[in-house]
């Protein structure tokens, strides 16, 4: 099998889970983005991806997405920055993302809109929710509960940025059903003060079903299509 006949059958088999997940929460199918992770594979696979007709990518580094973006700027596809952002590359990002999923903090807002102003179009911004028991402190995640509503309103009042609405990844150790129940009740909550905040990136390659389930309009999903990820990251 070539390497594009391997994500054709892949990406074909992703399409009909979300699909499938879609019918039975009584979606359509196309209120659902594929965005496909292709963090750790060459620029070939995305070109491979493209020509199968995908349109949404992420990465989850700057340098490699930077890189990836600029060797793939001819397939017009949308990049999704979807990983842990320092503040002194938000800018950078800017300059090549389509929608950041991982404002987590005030602190990002100002670097993201210098650089989607100086790109002159707006960026897309999606605040990344922990969903991680309160408490569990260091390698958490994203906003705290307490903290969506302030990150929320700053990349509202950015003249650069689109807010979008929430981004989040279930915890390990929990039914991932209920972890995105708990998103789904902070969308809401979200959408009381900013109704254009109608996006929910929610759910990769193990738990798309539920996510969808829970109202995703954005599925995450790298080793489901492009195979298990090189083992030295
Ligand atoms: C890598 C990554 C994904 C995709 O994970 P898979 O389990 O390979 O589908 C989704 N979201 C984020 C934030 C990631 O870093």
């Amino acid at each position: 099998m070539t390497r594009s006949e391997e994500l054709r059958e892949r990406l074909t088999t992703v399409r009909e889970r979300v699909a499938r997940a879609a019918r039975a929460a009584d979606r359509a199918p196309d209120d659902v983005v594929l965005v496909v992770v292709t963090k750790f594979f060459p620029a070939s696979d995305v070109r491979l991806l493209a020509d199968l007709g995908v349109r949404d990518v992420g990465e989850n580094r700057h340098q490699e997405a930077e890189a990836k973006a600029g060797d793939c700027a001819d397939l017009g596809l949308r990049w999704h920055f979807v990983g842990g952002l320092q503040s002194n590359k938000a800018a950078a990002v800017a300059a090549y993302a389509d929608a950041v999923h991982s404002v987590d903090r005030v602190k990002l807002v100002r670097g993201l809109d210098r650089g989607a102003q100086e790109r002159g179009r707006p960026l897309d911004c999606l605040v990344q929710v922990s969903l991680d028991p309160p408490g569990s402190g260091e390698g958490r995640q994203g906003a705290g509960a307490d903290e969506v509503a302030a990150v929320a309103d700053a990349v509202a009042a950015a003249e650069g940025l689109r807010l979008r609405g929430l981004m989040a990844v279930a915890p390990l150790g929990e039914d991932p059903a209920r972890a995105f129940d708990r998103l789904a009740a902070t969308a809401a909550a979200l959408r009381s003060d900013h109704p254009a905040a109608t996006w929910l990136s929610a759910g990769m390659s193990g738990d798309l079903e539920q996510a969808v389930t829970a109202g995703a309009t954005h599925v995450r999903v790298g080793s489901a299509v492009l195979g298990p990820r090189p083992a030295n990251q």
